[in-house]
Order: structure tokens, then sequence, then C-alpha cells
């Protein structure tokens, strides 16, 4: 027997009949695989081996280790999904099956597909998110697939390992990063970094050499110097220590600061744990007291936590001898979350108190992140109970290339156009959503496949600011207003509702109007109007034309606006007929239909 499988069947959780189910899955797989080899030569079954250790170190279940003994042999070898479930039964077939769905996922941007192609490939995108979406143990599987196949990349040829690593850096690493595993997202990238930006890792690696020794020397002297004043001052501290930047993340934040090493002030940083809320404040207050702030640089993510659930306070200082220091302040609780992010919040509410985080080696930090979070969990249903939390509050969406965008839920099609380029979010005329025409409030729904219909010219409109719901849409939004000269602005600044007639409606569709109000409008939501049906579709941006005042009993037809949706005419209009034809969309009133 190999020496890794016998570790894992010796892990005293396992129970007699749990290792014989391991042990069983093991010979299965191994069976399966024959005699395929690995690119470094050695046996497939090497490969399945390493990640079920992987996760059996972690103290997953044996179902879990079983799938992941078996989580290639779907699509690697003759078996089916089928004869999985016959040997093994329904919940590692369903387990497997997830892995599976995920392995045949093109990641990375493909060019030169045709239309039929794209779709599969955007579809299967989807799927990944929905498995993951599925069961929590599918994504573990993938990501100790994934560490190992980072570990082995080296075998691989040049364009498979640049491949492979952009999948890393683009899809697994913001996994990880949303399951609030830091330390792992920030291995994750530092693997790839090298295989993808192989110039760039080594003039960085030339530049850091002696830079994060010297960073970290200082900051360990300066460390008791600030610990005295804060004592003297009677704060309580339960730690102080350091923490060093990834390279990767500090090469994209160089990539900001003109590659200018004096323009990164958190190369190493300064955190300070303390007991309470209240304490940080304090705390603060003492160290600005005594080291001058740098102005702009005082982040209190206490109050805003940042979107993922991380909170702190950031400070940057001029400290000891002048240098720029990052110093980051937070309760013990919220350095648990922060470092291993949903773990921490899952042991919060099962104990609802929280135990210290022991700092171990680097290497297996994450590691002892996941065994945490893993401790209490046993059954699938548990996993899905989890899923809900970290995917409450995001949606994943496509451009028609295929590349994804992580926004916040309720997000519109202006905020993904803003995420994707400010000119872009600029000149939004329209959008659509799986090809089907959508208001510019839609709420963008996980897997949507968004494209933006674009105007020549960069036209927002302040009413946007009241459908975004990202940061950056809002600012870049205010900055246009802003930094746009004055004659420009003005035609855009009056409010819809101001030239919006409300319409008194028909008794009759009482209920049923009051239902479909459009929520866009500014106009408070008790005063009810009919909303027209445009394109086929109700919950457009629009505006009731003053020119020909489109009443109820009348044919309607809409006119697509630069900048503030569409304004419905009277089919008679003479101004409707005069316009751009391409702009015109069908619109009618709402048909009642009998009560069901
Ligand atoms: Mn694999």
């Amino acid at each position: 027997m190999l020496p890794l499988l016998e570790k894992i069947i010796e892990n005293p959780r396992y129970k007699k009949q749990e290792k014989t189910l391991i042990e069983k899955a093991y010979f299965f797989a191994k069976t399966a695989h024959g005699g395929q080899k690995r690119l470094s030569g050695e046996e497939y079954i090497t490969h399945p081996l390493h990640a079920a250790y992987f996760l059996s170190e972690l103290g997953l279940d044996a179902i879990t280790v079983a799938a992941c003994l078996l989580h290639d042999t779907v699509e690697d070898t003759r078996l089916t999904a089928k004869d999985i479930e016959k040997e093994f039964g329904k919940e590692i077939s369903f387990l497997v099956d997830g892995v599976t769905k995920l392995g045949k996922i093109e990641y990375s941007e493909k060019h030169g597909l045709d239309q039929k192609q794209n779709a599969n490939r955007i579809s299967s995108l989807k799927k990944m998110f929905f498995a993951m979406a599925d069961d929590i143990r599918v994504i573990l599987i993938k990501l100790a697939d994934r560490y190992h196949n980072m570990e082995t990349l080296k075998y691989h040829q040049r364009e498979d390992q640049k491949r492979i690593a952009k999948e890393t850096l683009e899809i697994f690493a913001p996994i990880a990063a949303r399951l609030g595993m830091g330390y792992l997202k920030g291995q994750f990238e530092d693997m790839a970094f090298p295989y993808i930006y192989p110039a760039e890792y080594s003039w960085l690696m030339k530049q850091v050499k002696t830079k994060y020794a010297d960073n970290l020397n200082y900051i360990e002297r300066a460390k008791p110097l600030i610990k005295r004043k804060l004592e003297d001052s009677g704060i309580e501290i339960i730690e102080m220590n350091s923490r060093v930047k990834h390279y990767y993340s500090l090469y994209q934040k160089l990539l900001r600061r003109d590659m200018d090493f004096n323009k990164i002030f958190d190369l190493v940083a300064m955190r300070i744990i303390l007991p309470d809320i209240k304490s940080c404040y304090e705390t603060l207050g003492i160290i600005h007291n005594f080291y001058k702030p740098l102005p702009g640089l005082i982040k209190d993510y206490i109050s805003l936590p940042k979107p993922n659930g991380y909170q702190s306070l950031h400070t940057t200082i001029f400290c000891e001898k002048g240098k720029i220091v990052e110093i980051q302040i937070r309760t013990a609780g919220m350095h648990d979350y922060a470092e291993n992010g949903i773990a921490a919040h899952w042991a919060y509410s099962e104990s609802g108190k929280k135990k210290p985080v022991k700092t171990d080696t680097k290497d297996i930090q994450w590691v002892t992140q996941l065994k945490n979070f893993l401790k209490e969990i046993k059954t699938g249903e548990e996993f899905s109970n989890l899923k809900i939390d970290f995917f409450k509050n995001r949606i994943f969406v496509f451009t028609p290339k295929g590349e994804v965008k992580d926004l916040p839920e309720g997000a519109t099609p202006v905020d993904f156009a803003y995420a994707i380029h400010t000119d872009l979010g600029h000149a939004i005329l329209g959008a659509k959503a799986n090809n089907k025409i959508v208001p510019l409030h839609y709420e963008l729904k996980n897997g949507d496949v968004v494209e933006i219909l674009k105007g020549k010219n960069p036209k927002p409109s302040f009413d946007w600011l009241k459908i975004v719901k990202t940061a950056e849409a809002r600012k870049k939004i205010k900055s246009w207003f802003r930094d746009s000269p004055a004659p420009q602005n003005l035609q855009y600044v009056a409010p819809v509702s101001a030239e919006k007639k409300i319409i008194p409606k028909p008794p009759a569709r009482k209920r049923k109007q009051q239902k479909t109000a459009p929520v866009l409008i500014s106009e408070p939501a008790c005063r009810e109007y009919i909303e027209p049906v445009i394109q086929g579709q109700r919950g457009f941006l629009y505006k009731l034309a003053k020119c020909c005042n489109p009443t109820p009993d009348k044919t309607i037809k809409g006119y697509m606006t630069l900048n503030r949706g569409v304004s419905v005419h009277l089919s008679s209009c003479s101004n409707i007929k005069s316009a751009q034809e391409t702009r015109i969309l069908s619109a009618h009133w709402p048909i009642e239909k009998s009560e069901k």
C-alpha cells in the first residue's frame, strides 16, 4: 500500500467502515485509471491520492475524501456517473459529478470561437457557478485538485503552464478570496505569478530581495515603542504582529503606483489586535497623537466593512525616524474573520464566541483555516446552509466573450458597464441580458450574459445614481458631472420625475398597477400610474412625452433617448414620425388579464 494512502487510512477520525470506503474508492480509481500516467511520469492515481490526502488532513469526512479519489474517473476513464452511483451511492456520485462539470470548463478567455462554441463555453461557466452553489465540498475538492496541479505545474508544456496558471489566477484565487481564505488566495496568486508574468516576477524578486527583510526589521524595532505608548495610555493589547504582503498583490499595487516602491506603504504592515471596538478607536487616536497620519489614508472599515465583511481600521503614519508605515487596528474577532473568512463566521454562528487564532507557519496557515472551518461540518445539509452566507451578497455575470464580472446583489447593467470600463459606463444607452433588452435598472441575475448597448458619446444621467449598487459606478458618475464642462451638464441634471406626468388610472386596474409600479422613478410609491410595456417588457426607465401627452386609451411608441431611458409618445405624434428609426421601440399599454 502506498504510504500516502496509509496516512489517510490511519487518520483516527475515520471509523472502520469509513476506512473501508476510502480504500475501496482508492482501488476502484486506481483500476479505472489503469496505465494512465501523470506528466511527471508517476502513476495517475498519485494525483487524486495527493488531493485526497490534502482533504483528509483538513479533516474532511470520508465521503468527500472518497469522492476526491474518484474525482477524475468520469472525466478521464470509461466509467460513467451511473457506475459511480451504483458502486458508491448517490452522494459520492453527486460530488464526483460536480467536480467533473467544473473540469470541463475552459475558464480562460478563448478567441476565434464560433457562436455555438462560445455559447457552450459560457453555459459551462455558468454551470460552474451553479455547481459552486450546489455544494461547497465540490469546491473544496476542486481547490485540492488545483493545488496539486499547481504543485506539479512544472511538468507541463509552456503553453499549458500559462493557461492553467491564468485560470488559477483568474478563477481559483478569487474563489478562495470569496470563501474568505485570504491566505490561499495569496498562495494561488503567487504560484501562478511566475508562469504568467515571468519577466515581471523575476524583476520583482530582484527588487524585493532586501526590502522585505529591511521593512520587517524596522517594524519589529518600532513595535515596542508603540506598544509602550499604548500601554501607558491604558490600552490593553492582545497581540501585535507584522504582516508581509504577497508578491502578486504587491506587484498589482506597484502597477497602480508607477512602479515606485516609495509609494508602497504596506510592504510590511503592523497589526494591533485589541479586545474591543472602543479600544480600536482609542488606539487610533493615541497613535495619531504621537505620529502624524498621511492625509487620505485613514480607513475605517469598522464602520464601513469591505464587501466581503472585512473589518479593521487602517492608518498610514510617519512612524519612528519619519518612516512611513501602515498600521492595521482591529479586534480579535475581526482579525479572526480577516484570517479565516467564512471559517470564522461559521465558528461564530455555531458557538457565539470566538477563539484566538494561532499563527502557524505560513505554509500551513490556510490549511488550519480550512480545518477550523470543516471541524463541525459533516453532512451535505450543513454545507448547503453555509453556501447561503458566501454567495448571498454577490452575483456572477458574464460579458458576451465569457469574461466573468463579480458584482454585489442588486447590481444593474449600469454597474456592469462601469465595472468593465469607465467610458463604457458613461456611454451606456441600453443593455441586453441573455439577448433580451432589459431596462437600465434591471437587477442582474447570477449567470446573466450581459451586453451593453453603447452610444457614441458619454452621456451619463443623474438618475443613474438611483439605480447603481457599486461605489465604483457611483464615483465615476459623480466625477463625470464634476469634471464635465457646465453647459454640457445642464441638460442632464433635471431628474426624470420633473417631466413625468402621472396618469390617473382606471379603477378596475388598481391592484395590478400597484404591483408593477416601477421602482426606479423617484415618485413616492403610493402614486400610481400605468406603466407602458416596451419591447414586450415592463420596468424600463421611461417618461411620457410632453409633446403629445400619451394616454392609456391611445396607441403608443417608445423612443430610446440618449440618457434618460425611453420616451413614450403617441404613435401619431409628429416627433416620433420624424425620429431616427433605429431608436423606435414597440410599446403598448398593459392588457389586463382575467383574475385567477
Ligand atoms: Mn484532477
